[in-house]
């Protein structure tokens, strides 16, 4: 289902790339980078192998969760290794922007291939990949017809009904953020009172969990990220399949505002030794031959829409995305938690 990388010569883009390398005057082959990842080394590794076959760039991939390295960066300070920043929700990009781990840089090839509403206006990150926090429903339980917005899981009809994840998850975090963006903290907060009544357990376990517990009949919606769906879908583990193949996928918020979408993205550390080949592996990255793979592998989407997407995503059909400033998902974040705390959602 994958496509397979276009070998070196025959794609257009990748010979434009390596031609632009060669005007640099920087340029320096045999160069090194390291990297800190939240992103799992199977869904980078061949895209780096790539980067390097195409360079020369040696790259050292460290892996960790997003939360664990921006702590690590803090610590680390101007003496951390790291060159780069990989990692998902602009939350948490936003956060490590605020922390003064990253360092500001423009680019007009970034500029060019990322839409402004998916990089921090600083020029701190630049998102690389889509992802859709969408609603899934029990197939056998639930009418696409009583689905609507993420609002409206707040009403009493849906009492008992929802699975979603802890308020300490930053997806949810992030979400609450976008509400927080389009209505205000006050009608937020009315929805979030009566939406964690709807709950039908206390919050436990991640995105693939609340799908699960909608396959399993322990509730009857649920919020997660499309491409945990998609993952499952596509999974050689048959339960997962199982699973997968009693649920639906709904976007919400068509009528309004969009479906409330994020991004995994990449910044430039503060402590940046290897400055050109930092920007060399984003603008790489933000290649069209790169965001196919990327999107690709972890049924994201890419950050233009342009660029093919794969067949479990045209599966679902087209959705209208919020088109908020993924910015304002992090400059609400810590309205967000106190007030999804205070509602008790735990
Ligand atoms: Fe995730």
């Amino acid at each position: 289902m994958h496509k397979p990388f276009l070998p070196l010569n025959a794609s257009f883009g990748v010979v434009f790339m390596i031609a632009a390398f060669m005007t640099a005057p920087t340029l320096s082959y045999g160069d090194e980078l390291n990297i800190y990842s939240a992103r799992q080394e199977s869904l980078i590794k061949p895209l780096l192998d790539r980067f390097t076959a195409l360079t020369g760039t040696k790259v050292n991939l460290v892996t960790g969760k997003g939360d664990a390295l921006l702590t690590r960066l803090k610590s680390e300070g101007l003496n951390s290794p790291a060159d780069v920043l990989l990692t998902s929700d602009a939350g948490r990009l936003y956060r490590a922007q605020q922390a003064g781990v990253l360092q500001a840089f423009s680019s007009q090839e970034l500029n060019a291939a990322i839409p402004a509403h998916l990089r921090s206006s600083e020029g701190q990150w630049y998102g690389l990949s889509v992802r859709a926090r969408v609603i899934v429903y029990a197939q056998e339980r639930v009418e696409p017809a009583e689905l609507s917005t993420y609002e409206a899981l707040s009403d009493p009809s849906w009492k008992g009904r929802v699975c979603i994840r802890s308020s300490n998850n930053i997806y949810n975090q992030s979400l609450v953020a976008s509400m927080i963006a389009s209505q205000g903290l006050e009608k937020t907060e009315v929805w979030l009172k009566d939406f964690v009544t709807n709950f039908s357990r206390p919050p436990a376990g991640g995105d693939r969990d609340q799908i699960k517990a909608v396959a399993a009949g322990q509730c009857d919606v649920a919020i997660v990220n499309s491409y945990y769906l998609g993952g499952m879908i596509t999974s050689e583990d048959n339960r997962q399949q199982e699973a997968a193949s009693k649920v639906s996928l709904f976007w919400p918020n068509q009528k309004g505002r969009g479906t409330h979408i994020n991004i995994s993205g990449a910044g430039i550390t503060q402590s940046a030794k290897h400055l050109v080949s930092a920007k060399r592996l984003l603008a790489f990255l933000a290649t069209d031959e790169s965001q196919q793979w990327y999107g690709e592998k972890n049924n994201e989407f890419p950050v233009r829409a342009a660029v093919d997407i794969s067949e479990t995503l045209k599966a679902w059909g087209p959705f209208i995305a919020d088109q908020l400033n993924v910015s304002e998902l992090g400059r609400y974040n810590a309205e967000a938690i106190m007030a999804m705390d205070r509602a008790g959602w735990k």
